[in-house]
């Protein structure tokens, strides 16, 4: 069996080593446009009835068993997998397609799902596209019901585990395999915001989707070893390599007590500078990723994908309800709210964005906000009430001018009215706000760097082209020294400071900015650990000089050998204190 690296998103944490168990699924082929041979339209739609009441009764079972093991909440998602099996209009189409057309029941649920999926197809974004995912997985139980698919079942050695291998990570992959004790799961597809993405955090699975054709690349019965944090999934690997991965395993485990003396404290260097380690997010489900105390709070909740969940614009009520919920898991901890950063690659299916020659460069974050009033109006006020609930504080995606940010800071102004008022800062991520800094620093109240788009449109290079990935150099001088020249801005006017981006999770990005004078990191929960028990290795004069050597770096691949050579080497120091203490 080939090795096999790849690379995808995580979505439930943890080391899962085991056995491929391939999950042949209706999801995972096409079934063909097939007429009624010999059997009548009428017994075939009384085997469609029959194979769509029993898919109701195992719904039923999983929302009993799920209701039990989780709680209603997560248990709702079955009524209304249950709802849209026994939606009359599907069934009206089902049924003329059988009657009529005499095609077989399932051919014509095939027939029904590729119209949802056009419906999809036609909408942008990667989390609205799985969307499709609930409402495919009730129908394909049908099909399962019809064609009586039995799963191909494999022998596993006695002590061997599988590692679930599937087209689509559906709540019914989940739950259908909860009791089996699971490895882990590795998909094809299936969004880290997906009813199944939640069920696999819930049953603690650790689970990675979004992995190159991973049902077609795997082999049934090869060893494989899911490193869900890190998003990466190996196939075939020998038995020298599944001892590595065993020992990888087992020194996380040793380096877990090391980890978690330092994130149980407060983050700081080796002499003591105090440093707040914050932590991004995405949903109130992330707060499953990590443990919340750990963090020094939310430096970063990008509000948008609240929005893409859902079928319509939430209300001010219901953002209020999910703002609240991530406030109180965060006590006396400040939790920075972005406002809605759509555009570019992240559309609202309810929302019809025009046509843009160059969408990245066009109607996003802020810009839109400001025109789209009344919906800007809806989050300020919900975040304003939020404040009730805790250290709340409000962060303006790409923010270009002076004029923009008075024009946002008015509305909270309007909305907060005579009450009291609420932190606003600006994300720097376009070249022009961060070269006029001294303008904008001065009427903010904080600033948060987004080195994600800063380094992309420093360099004019589209952040999700992989043409042009290799011009995509956050390590790159030209962007290291746009970095320093925010610290030193901000330092000056004494406007409180952090970085947002991917790379302050980076232990090299950690090490640069610390050295650069940002004491602020607000990182992904998969960093947050591993960030506190580096920076608490390296006193700040080391770390810069490793900022100035790197600045000073010629060219990007310079610059990072410098900081990977000092990351790799203070690790080692971090893992060491683990050897001479491993409790
Ligand atoms: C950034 O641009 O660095 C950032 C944090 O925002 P996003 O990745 O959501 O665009
Ligand atoms: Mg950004």
């Amino acid at each position: 069996m080939a090795r096999l690296e790849l690379k995808g998103t995580p979505v439930s944490p943890g080391v899962g080593l085991g056995q491929a168990w391939t999950i042949v699924d209706p999801a995972s082929r096409r079934i063909p446009r097939r007429h009624l041979g010999a059997e009548e339209p009428e017994a075939a739609l009384a085997r469609f009835e029959a194979a769509r009441r029993r898919a109701v009764e195992d719904l039923k079972r999983i929302q009993a068993v799920t209701t039990r093991e989780l709680g209603i909440q997560d248990a709702a998602i079955y009524g209304a997998q249950i709802a849209v099996i026994q939606d009359p209009d599907a069934r009206r189409q089902i049924e003329r397609l059988i009657l009529e057309e005499r095609i077989q029941p399932e051919s014509a649920i095939q027939e029904l799902l590729d119209r949802f999926a056009g419906l999809f197809e036609k909408l942008e974004g990667g989390d609205i596209k799985t969307w499709a995912a609930d409402l495919r997985d009730p129908w394909l139980c049908v099909v399962r019901e019809l064609e009586a698919v039995e799963e191909e079942r494999l022998e596993l050695g006695p002590d061997a585990r599988p590692v679930l291998i599937a087209e689509e990570l559906t709540p019914s992959l989940v739950t259908r395999h909860h009791r089996q004790p699971l490895a882990g799961i590795a998909c094809t597809r299936g969004g880290r915001f997906s009813h199944g993405a939640l069920l696999a955090r819930s049953f603690g699975i650790p689970t990675v989707t979004g992995l190159d054709q991973v049902h077609t690349k795997a082999v049934a019965g090869e060893h494989v070893v899911v490193l869900a944090e890190e998003g990466r999934v190996l196939f075939g690997i020998d038995e020298r390599e599944r001892e590595i991965a065993a020992r990888m395993a087992a020194e996380r485990e040793r380096l877990r007590g090391v980890l978690l003396e330092a994130s149980g404290e407060p983050g700081r260097t080796a002499d003591g500078e105090a440093l707040s380690v914050l932590v991004n997010i995405e949903s109130p489900q992330d707060l499953a990723m990590f443990e919340p105390s750990h963090a020094a709070g939310v430096g970063l909740f990008r509000t948008e994908f609240a929005f893409m969940e859902r079928p319509s614009f939430p209300g001010r009520d219901e953002q209020l309800e999910v703002y609240r919920s991530v406030l109180e898991r965060f006590p006396g901890k400040p939790v920075v709210f972005r406002t809605l950063d759509i555009g570019g690659d992240k559309q609202l299916r309810y929302f019809q964005h025009p046509q843009e020659a160059n969408p990245v460069l066009g109607w996003r974050g802020l810009r839109l906000s400001l025109e789209w009033r009344d919906l800007f109006l809806i989050q300020l006020e919900a975040l304003v009430a939020a404040r009730e609930a805790g250290d709340a504080r409000i962060l303006l995606p790409m923010v270009t001018t002076v004029e923009e940010l008075r024009e946002a800071r008015r509305l909270v102004a309007q909305v907060c009215g005579d009450g009291r008022s609420i932190p606003v800062g600006v994300m720097i991520e376009v070249p022009a706000a961060a070269m006029a800094l001294r303008e904008l620093a001065k009427e903010a109240d904080f600033v948060s760097v987004g080195t994600n788009d800063l380094t992309q449109y420093l360099f004019a290079v589209d952040r999700d082209n992989p043409w042009v990935s290799g011009l995509y150099q956050p390590y790159h001088p030209a962007h290291l020294r746009v970095l320093r020249h925010i610290a030193r801005t901000c330092a000056a006017l004494g406007t409180p400071l952090s970085v947002c981006g991917e790379m302050a999770g980076q232990k090299t990005g950690a090490l640069f900015l610390v050295g650069t004078g940002y004491r602020q990191l607000s990182v992904v929960a998969a960093s947050l650990q591993k960030e506190k028990a580096l920076l608490r290795e390296v006193p700040q004069q080391e770390l810069r000089r490793l900022s100035h050597a790197a600045v000073g770096a010629h060219t990007s691949s310079e610059a990072f050998g410098i900081l990977r050579e000092a990351a790799d080497r203070i690790w080692e120091r971090v893992a060491a204190r683990s050897e001479a203490d491993p409790d």
